[in-house]
């Protein structure tokens, strides 16, 4: 019953703007944020999520980071990242707003994805600025030290305490005010600015959908919720679209 009516809604308001955060990627074994089995129920945010924490101390950071570099380029992309990309490729998804870091968007073959949190595409050398692409980057942990000056390496990804990639939030609102309707999934809604991204699809006329294991502080104002596994209900949202 919600899946046709979220099939409904995503026919019937076009553009389709997706928003994702850690929930679409938990089916590809990457554990999320919030959840009990989360991230941070194990590790202080502020501890090793933080720019402060790398400054004081990059190598205690990269401990954290090392092996979940080495998880996320081990990791395949899942049913809702591959059903995201197959309804872009049929035209009823415009773009891929992530909060995700993982790159599995991109290897599912979503082409217009936006990556407002950074990712590990690359690492930069807080010395002298070199980029360092993942590929060269992975040879070099635990505690990557830059190839040119041997300063330690900071991942390009968004630290709590550093500001947003500016070209990719100016188009991730652009995305969001132009969008008939913005379907969030795997995203508890609570790290702003992104979160904010709802309420400018709905102050813009646009509506919003839901599906996300959880609640969210945006389910009371969506079209349609649906509290289930994005990879199922996007696969199934597929089908139901035509697939
Ligand atoms: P979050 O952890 O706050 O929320 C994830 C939500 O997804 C939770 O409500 C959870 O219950 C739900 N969920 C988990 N598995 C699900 C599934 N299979 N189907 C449907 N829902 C599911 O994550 P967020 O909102 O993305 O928080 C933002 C932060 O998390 C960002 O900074 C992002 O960079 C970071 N993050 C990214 C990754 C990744 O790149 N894969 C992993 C962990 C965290």
């Amino acid at each position: 019953m919600s899946i046709a009516r979220l099939a409904e809604i995503v026919r019937h308001n076009q553009p389709c703007v997706v928003l994702t955060g850690a929930g679409v990627s938990t089916e590809s074994g990457i554990p999320d944020f919030r959840s009990p089995t989360g991230i941070w129920a194990r590790f202080d945010p502020l501890e090793y999520g933080s720019i402060e924490a790398f400054r004081a101390d990059p190598a205690r950071v990269w401990s954290f980071y090392a092996p979940r570099f080495s998880m996320l380029t081990e990791a395949e992309p899942n049913d809702a990242h591959r059903a995201l990309a197959e309804l872009e490729r049929r035209g009823l998804v415009r773009a891929v707003v992530t909060q995700n870091i993982d790159l599995l968007h991109e290897r599912a073959g979503s082409r217009d994805v936006v990556e407002v949190h950074g990712s590990i595409r690359s690492a930069s050398c807080p010395g002298c600025a070199l980029r360092v692409p993942l590929a060269d980057v992975l040879p070099l942990l635990p505690v990557p030290p830059c190839p040119e000056c041997g300063t330690v390496l900071k991942p390009d990804v968004v630290f709590f305490g550093e500001l947003l990639p500016e070209e990719a939030i100016d188009r991730a609102v652009e995305l969001a005010r132009s969008a008939g309707v913005l379907l969030v999934a795997g995203s508890s809604l609570e790290v702003y600015p992104v979160a904010g991204l709802p309420e400018e699809t709905l102050a813009a006329g646009g509506r919003l959908a839901i599906v996300n294991r959880g609640p969210t502080p945006f389910d009371g104002r969506a079209d349609v919720r649906i509290d289930a596994s994005a990879g199922e209900t996007l696969r199934a949202l597929a089908r139901a679209l035509g697939g």
